[in-house]
């Protein structure tokens, strides 16, 4: 931002060695540093097409012609990126696998429903506890009651922090 204002403030003094600089460095300058945009696209290439077919001089239309350029430089830099997808990441204890997150903030949450390690498969919850949906087909040893579920969850959380804090 600060070299795109640097360039056009110098291309501003080349273009016009007198006092109406001023009033374009202003005009221009105030929409990039305020950082919000007050004018809108179709105003501009309105008064820009305006000036061009008026007597207006040419100094109004290259202000109005570089503040449209700026405005839309900005509109391109600053439209809202997708936020990044957030990436899961894995820790599997025993045959369990749970799934976990980066916040902004680079602290990290652990999601609640774990996984079987070998099905990949998030678990669910029935009268025996923690069960994998393909366990009677094909074997796992995913399954663990209810009152496990604490532990296990805690065991994950801390084996993750020891994992991100102290990696070996
Ligand atoms: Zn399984």
């Amino acid at each position: 931002m600060t070299y795109l204002k640097k360039m056009l403030t110098n291309s501003i003094k080349i273009l016009f060695g007198d006092v109406r600089s001023s009033i374009v460095s202003i005009i221009v300058l105030s929409a990039l540093g305020s950082g919000s945009i007050f004018l809108s696209v179709k105003k501009l290439w309105r008064e820009t097409l305006a000036a061009i077919q008026s007597p207006t001089p040419l100094w109004v239309t290259i202000a109005l012609v570089l503040a449209l350029l700026v405005y839309i430089y900005l509109k391109t830099r600053t439209r809202p990126q997708n936020p990044p997808e957030l990436k899961p990441k894995y820790h599997t204890i025993d045959e369990i696998k749970w799934e976990y997150f980066f916040n902004d903030d680079n602290s990290f949450h652990v999601n609640e429903t774990p996984l079987c390690a070998k099905h990949n498969l998030p678990m669910f919850k029935c009268d025996a506890g923690y069960d994998c949906h393909e366990r009677p087909v094909d074997h796992c040893n995913s399954l663990f009651p209810t009152k496990d579920y604490q532990n296990l969850y805690n065991k994950a959380l801390s084996h993750i922090y020891r994992k991100i804090n102290f990696p070996e």
